[in-house]
């Protein structure tokens, strides 16, 4: 499968931006180990530090994640 210019330079699914979530969020959205993570934005002691869901595509631009560069 070829990548296109846009999966390329996906920041979503290379540099771990977040997909949903600002500052007025409580938690955002992101991808990391081919995972996408549910993370709270303030984390308390013994809580968890946010859900991990597995995925094989990139949810913005539709590469297939765990592949080789
Ligand atoms: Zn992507």
């Amino acid at each position: 499968m070829t990548r296109t210019e846009e999966q390329q330079e996906c920041p979503y699914c290379h540099d771990e931006k977040t997909i949903v979530g600002d500052n007025d969020m409580a938690a955002y959205v992101m991808i990391k180990i081919n995972c996408l993570f549910v993370v709270p934005r303030i984390i308390m002691p013994g809580n968890s530090t946010g859900t991990g869901c597995p995925i094989n595509y990139c949810p913005i631009c539709g590469r297939k994640l765990g592949v080789a560069e």
